[in-house]
């Protein structure tokens, strides 16, 4: 059987190989580099610039800890270099990349945009033509655009590469995962941020809690962040930026900076693949319409990855060409299913959830909740980095872990070690009897497992007379 599979981020590789694994003959088309958005342009080069920000910070922190140097400097320049030196690492040191070589995947790099010619035929921008019996979409997305005036005037994250020094100011517009990273890395840069959100809250996804800290913190380190702030009416050019015109409740108001980035969702990259030669149609949020397979409306035709629209994320992505592949092969027969899923933010403080909110559990579940905040675990004391908490959701029935949410230090390692327990289907004085490593910052839920115990009057052994 002949598998093409169109885009090279990670849901294609992971396609590629799976589909080669199974004995098909699969053609790889990126239409650039290798590794698609997530390696080039999404979270390898931004984590960069996270981490920059990381260190930025913690440097500041040396003369408390006794050593004396002077305030740091970023040579934003430097950075970038540095940052095309990480891709370029984790380019050639992608495990994928040599399993796709070892397979005989043949990989059509800067094959330009692909576009279908029928439901087995795709036609590269550089003039290749392939036919396959299966096709698997792995266009990943794009960052959505508003239909404001002026609107080609903004920027988005991944005009921070073309920049030549870090702006004096910048407005973000958007709240959600990127908005608040590009925001919070710039905010650390230096530059003078204002971060406005339309919605009632920066974070919507996350725990009501973690996003009004987060929101409180942002606001703490210098951000101006602008919460329910109306509607966007237009952009115009001013003699050093940009100015945003919008209006809220009758007002107007503007807000200008050098930059505007904008960052107000993900949109599916399907522009050039002309489906409809393919049969293949949209949802009504305009994503590749997949069953739970991952088929698409046309029988020979799969999709995986953002450019269906489900969780958006590499964790999602993987897995998801692993599905999309085995069925292309072997016929409909392994359904996506439910994952559970931790993810995070690498923003400064950072930010990580797995499982529902506290709002929406309590809505479905009869729960308890224990928070352990940072001002009272033994190893962000020592760290000197005192805020944030962990809350962990237990059902009342089955006493077992259903959510955990965090803000601060390790967060997302956190709320990974919180996602194994709730994938094993713990229940919390399971969880609490655990001995993490003293003093690490995961212990924190062990604690917290041990305080949802006591609610829920459960043994905890000798946890029961550990000291707070
Ligand atoms: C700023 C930012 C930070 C992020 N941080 C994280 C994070 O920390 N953790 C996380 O899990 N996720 C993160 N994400 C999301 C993550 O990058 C995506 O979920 C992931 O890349 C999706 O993988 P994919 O394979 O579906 O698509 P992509 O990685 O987008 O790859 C698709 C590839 O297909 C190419 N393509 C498009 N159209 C065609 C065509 N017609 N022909 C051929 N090729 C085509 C695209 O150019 C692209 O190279 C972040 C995203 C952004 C924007």
């Amino acid at each position: 059987m002949d598998i093409i599979v169109i885009g090279a981020g990670p849901a294609g590789v992971v396609a590629a190989v799976r589909a080669a694994e199974l004995g098909a003959r699969t053609s790889l088309i990126a239409s650039g580099e290798f590794g698609g958005m997530a390696d080039n342009d999404g979270p390898v080069p931004v984590r960069v610039l996270a981490h920059t920000a990381r260190l930025i910070r913690d440097a500041r922190q040396l003369g408390q800890y006794g050593v004396t140097v002077s305030e740091p400097v970023l040579d934003y320049p430097r950075l970038l270099a540095r940052a095309r030196e990480v891709v370029g690492d984790v380019r050639v040191h992608s495990s994928l990349r040599q399993q796709i070589d070892s397979l005989g995947v043949i990989v059509h790099q800067q094959a330009g945009q692909a576009r279908f010619l029928d439901a087995h035929t795709v036609e590269t921008k550089g003039g290749l033509r392939l036919q396959a019996e299966r096709i698997i979409i792995c266009t990943g997305g794009v960052s959505r655009r508003l239909p404001i005036p002026g609107f080609e005037l903004t920027s988005t994250h991944s005009d921070a590469w073309s920049l030549t020094c870090v702006p004096a100011s910048m407005l973000v517009v958007g709240g959600g995962a990127t908005g608040a990273q590009v925001a919070s890395i710039f905010n650390a840069f230096g530059t003078r941020v204002e971060l406005f959100e339309a919605g009632p809250r920066i974070l919507a996804t996350e725990d009501e809690d973690v996003a009004a800290a987060a929101a409180a913190a942002f606001r703490k380190s210098g951000m101006l962040v602008r919460e329910k702030f109306g509607t966007i009416e237009s952009f115009e050019k001013t003699p050093t930026g940009v100015r945003m015109n919008f209006s809220k409740d009758g007002r107007r108001d503007s807000a200008e900076a050098a930059l505007v980035v904008v960052a107000v969702g993900w949109a599916a990259d399907t522009a050039g693949l002309n489906l409809a030669a393919a049969g293949v149609e949209l949802n009504p949020r305009k994503f590749v319409k997949v069953d739970e397979y991952l088929r698409t409306s046309a029988t020979d035709i799969f999709a995986a990855g953002d450019v269906t629209g489900r969780l958006m994320l590499v964790s999602q992505a993987l897995p998801d060409g692993f599905v999309a592949a085995t069925n292309a092969v072997q016929g409909p027969t392994l359904p996506v299913g439910e994952r559970v899923s931790p993810a995070g933010s690498f923003t400064d403080p950072e930010y990580a959830q797995v499982g529902p909110t506290e709002e929406k559990a309590r809505a479905t579940h009869d729960i308890v909740t224990a928070t352990i905040n940072f001002d009272s675990t033994t190893r962000t004391v020592i760290d000197g980095n005192k805020f944030g908490f962990c809350k962990l959701i237990a059902d009342r029935k089955t006493c077992k872990v259903i959510g955990c949410h965090v803000i601060g230090e390790r967060a997302v390692d956190i709320a990974q070690v919180a996602a194994i327990a709730i994938a094993a289907g713990m229940r919390v004085d399971e969880l609490a009897q655990i001995p993490l490593a003293y003093p690490t910052h995961a212990a924190v839920l062990v604690r917290a497992a041990a305080n949802a115990a006591q609610q829920l009057d459960l043994k905890v052994g000798w946890r029961e007379h550990e000291a707070a």
